[in-house]
């Protein structure tokens, strides 16, 4: 048992079973023990790829995709360009070269970065140093000034807490994770029903349910709604809310057992892209896809930008185009590549037009 586990186990010892909102916001973003608050978990060597870590192509094509947005707002003044969870700044750092295409954009630009994580705050600090905009750190979206803003989220809502209910008799019981008497952390039942879940469904069925990503992006909407702007999600996840549960924990590039070493894996749920676009659209704004990735991308344009890489580069770094290429935007089995399991969602203004990769 490391420490963070003995940790949960006295609370759960004090208090009784937690949910497991509350044991994911332990796991991943304790201030001592937290998975993202202590380590760089990316690359080869961590636990994880994320695309613009892949190829700079991606974070290329959302800095033209932010442009784009941005011009078709009809330039709106003092807007700002937000970034939700920018790992180690990335993808914003190829976004932003990318935008000195539209230097009325890049050159009046403030940048926010919301993360929670003082170790890769640092790490992007350390990307962005000489970007050439003002860069802002916030802890939460709420912290964000108001104007129009330009938001991106690449695998960040899979990143925010989730709640399990379990059909048991003839209702539904929270799934809490409790102790065992030496201490071992373990799923249970929450001995009361849920009154206000009323699907029906087979004995032992499992609902996910992602309330901290939707009140976010209800709040988000009303902003965007508010003051102009757009979101782009991009994330892994489905489009049609169902039974069942994506709980993941990696290390390693592997599946682990959540509950084995909390803090020291990445855990995870798959987006529910339907439920998403249920909430912006509460909040007043309009949602345009859930698209693949990888239709996405073709349409934006990446096609081409591979084109132009490829004809400057070496024998060598071609190869890297071809496969980056491939990982991106094929839709095989998403243990290799990731068009298809990832999906691309845009939340706008009303009254902003369509913008481009939603066919
Ligand atoms: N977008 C990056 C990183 C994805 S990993 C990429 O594509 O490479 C998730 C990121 O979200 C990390 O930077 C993590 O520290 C941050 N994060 C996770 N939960 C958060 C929360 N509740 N509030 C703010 N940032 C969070």
């Amino acid at each position: 048992m490391n420490a963070l586990a003995n940790e949960i186990a006295a609370l759960i010892a004090a208090e009784g079973p937690i949910s497991l909102e509350r044991y994911m916001t332990l796991c991943l973003q304790h201030p001592r023990y937290g998975y993202y608050m202590i380590r760089d978990p990316f690359g080869a060597g961590g636990d994880f790829t994320t695309a613009p870590e892949i190829s700079q192509m991606f974070g290329e094509l959302v800095g033209l995709w932010m442009t784009e947005a941005f011009t078709r707002a009809g330039r709106p003044p003092g807007a700002r360009l937000v970034e939700l969870g920018p790992g180690r700044g990335t993808l914003m750092s190829d976004a932003l070269r990318a935008a000195r295409v539209a230097p009325e954009f890049r050159s009046t630009l403030e940048v926010d970065l919301v993360e929670t994580s003082p170790t890769l705050r640092e790490l992007q600090a350390q990307t962005l140093e000489g970007a050439g905009v003002k860069l802002n750190w916030r802890t939460s979206f709420a912290e964000v000034p108001r104007a129009p803003l330009f938001i991106i989220a690449n695998e960040f809502f899979d990143a925010l807490p989730a709640r399990h209910f379990v059909r048991a008799g003839r209702g539904w019981r929270e799934r809490l994770i409790g102790a065992s008497r030496e201490g071992k952390l373990v799923f249970g039942l929450a001995p009361e029903g849920e009154r206000a879940l009323r699907v029906e469904a087979p004995e032992g069925s499992i609902i996910e349910v992602n309330g901290v990503a939707q009140r976010l992006m209800t709040e988000i909407a009303s902003r965007l709604v508010a003051d102009g702007g757009a979101l782009l999600v991009i994330d892994y996840g489905y489009t049609e809310t169902s039974l069942g549960e994506t709980l993941q924990a990696l290390s390693r590039h592997a599946p682990v057992d959540p509950l084995a070493a909390p803090g020291e894996a990445d855990l995870t749920t798959h987006v529910d892209f339907a439920a998403l676009g249920r909430a912006a659209r509460a909040g007043g704004a309009k949602t345009l896809g859930p698209v693949t990735q990888g239709a996405f991308l073709r349409e934006i344009g990446i096609g081409r930008r591979a084109e132009t890489l490829f004809r400057r580069a070496s024998e060598a770094q071609r190869a890297d185009i071809v496969a980056a290429l491939r990982r991106l935007i094929d839709e095989g089995d998403p243990r290799e590549v990731m068009g298809g399991l990832f999906k691309a969602m845009a939340v706008t203004h009303p009254q902003m037009p369509d913008l481009p990769g939603f066919g």
